[in-house]
């Protein structure tokens, strides 16, 4: 069956009764293929050790969602460190922003999850069992054989394989890698929440990798929707010198231009289009296989390479090419000053966390000549080694004190690294000193005596005449 010819005015891979075309791009080498070969194996090992690699004790990223802890690149947030994220996500969406502006789909084609496993995993397994694209085509419209259900079966028991190791590895970045093994280890039903989330994701995956492939980019990325708006002609893109190509001609026609009509720039292309049909598409992934077979071509015929290649279409149609543009600005202020903001954030975040809530119970008690206010604290020492941590109560008031503190007035506790504990702290005054509720600071201090986090919250006790207190029993 001869491969559908591509139109501008349809989708390629969807035939006019809505049933799906499956595209059999050709195999490409060239310059572009091997860098892109050599990034992608790159971020798949990023992906795969990332879980793996420990930074200052714990793994470079690893959300403890359970426990509420983040460890991030040897940095430890918890919930209340949590805003930052705003920065962290505003700074890397005008990054994606500036970088569209300047190379168009430059992250699709060289850094999407779905290109780089799609290309450097599930199609060189296809590649592997299924043969060339002549072979594929053929095998896709030959009969129901032995060997084909074979073949078949084999393609997508690997395909499946595959696909629940790159949800396991997904999983390892959320449940720590010990637990992980545990958990495979023991029956589904004792986890039964993780191993129903794994196998939904590998379902997923696999049902896209398998059969979906450059529909997701088609019909579902909204990055893919978002592009147009963000590019201008002036945007860095895979295209096609129509100027130097056309008209198009067998090699040494009179007047042809430098493109022979050979189609090696359709048969690669892995969305089933023809980048000499102009401007930027929105099938167009930018992922540069047409590049590499138009160079092929015109280095052959002993012509400059270059007939397709990165540029911008105002480039192509002559004009200067420029890169400072009021969007490409606007978009790089936008990003510095989330990336600036974001990076000072991340150094005041600080290596405690400290919470205080009254104890369940009456407000105050009295014990003897004192009045008592118990209180609970929750630390969480976010650094790797344990540590001895101070906590003092600062107040006016005279002979507030915390019970059992030393003769600084300071209370130590010790917290193992990443880990969290939960005390109670008793503030006792003398009962002639209390003259209405107040408010106590509480801070802690490191063994150095820099205060770390302080909170304030009130002391109460029994209600007089002209104070402010409530609910005093
Ligand atoms: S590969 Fe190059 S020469 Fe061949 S059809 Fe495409 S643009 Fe023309
Ligand atoms: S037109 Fe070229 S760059 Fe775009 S998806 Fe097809 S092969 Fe890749």
């Amino acid at each position: 069956m001869k491969p559908k010819a591509p139109s501008r005015d349809s989708v390629t891979t969807i035939n006019e009764d809505g049933s799906r075309y499956i595209v059999h791009p050709s195999d490409v080498s060239g310059r572009f293929a091997l860098l892109r070969r050599l990034v992608g194996w790159l971020l798949i090992a990023v992906y795969v050790l990332l879980p793996w690699i420990p930074i200052n004790g714990a793994p470079a990223v690893f959300l403890n969602v359970a426990e509420r802890r983040f460890h991030l690149l040897g940095l430890t947030l918890v919930a209340q460190d949590l805003w930052l994220l705003f920065f962290c996500i505003t700074g890397l969406g005008f990054t994606l922003f500036f970088t569209t502006a300047l190379l168009g789909r430059i992250w699709c084609g060289w850094a999407c999850p779905q290109t780089v496993f799609l290309d450097m995993v599930f199609r060189r397994v296809e590649r592997l069992i299924d043969g060339d694209a002549p072979a594929r085509r053929r095998l896709e419209n030959a009969p129901w054989t032995p060997a084909k259900v074979f073949q078949r079966a084999l393609k997508h028991g690997i395909f499946l394989a595959c696909s629940l190791a790159v949800a396991h590895i997904f999983i390892s970045y959320f449940v720590s890698l010990p637990k992980l093994y545990a958990m495979m280890h023991s029956a589904p039903a004792q986890n039964w929440g993780v191993f129903v989330f794994v196998m939904a994701l590998s379902g997923i995956l696999y049902f896209n990798f398998a059969w979906f492939r450059e529909q997701f980019c088609i019909v579902m990325c909204p990055y893919g929707r978002l592009q147009s708006a963000l590019v201008d002609d002036d945007t860095i893109n895979v295209g096609y010198d129509e100027r130097r190509g056309e008209p198009r001609g067998k090699p040494g026609s009179a007047n042809a231009g430098d493109c022979i009509d050979c189609r090696r720039c359709v048969q690669v292309c892995p969305t089933g289009i023809d980048i000499r049909q102009g401007g930027l598409q929105l099938e167009c992934i930018a992922c540069t296989a047409c590049i590499d077979a138009c160079d092929q071509v015109m280095t052959r015929l002993h012509r400059p390479r270059g007939l397709v290649r990165y540029d911008s279409l105002s480039a192509f149609g002559g004009k200067k090419r420029r890169i400072l543009r009021p969007r490409t600005v606007v978009y790089a202020v936008l990003m510095l000053i989330g990336g600036s903001v974001f990076s000072f954030a991340i150094t005041k975040v600080k290596p405690v966390t400290f919470s205080i809530l009254r104890m369940p119970g009456a407000p105050y008690y009295r014990d003897g000549e004192e009045l008592r206010n118990n209180y609970f604290l929750r630390l969480i020492n976010k650094r790797v080694e344990t540590g001895a941590f101070e906590i003092e109560i600062v107040s006016s008031e005279p002979g507030l004190h915390i019970a059992g503190a030393d003769a600084n007035g300071r209370l130590t506790v010790a917290v193992p690294g990443n880990q969290e504990i939960q005390t109670p702290v008793v503030a006792q005054l003398p009962k002639s000193e209390f003259d209405g509720q107040f408010d106590i600071r509480m801070t802690v201090h490191d063994q150095t005596g820099s205060v770390l986090v302080s909170r304030t919250i009130p002391f109460l006790g029994p209600f007089r005449q002209g104070n402010t207190q409530r609910g005093a029993p």
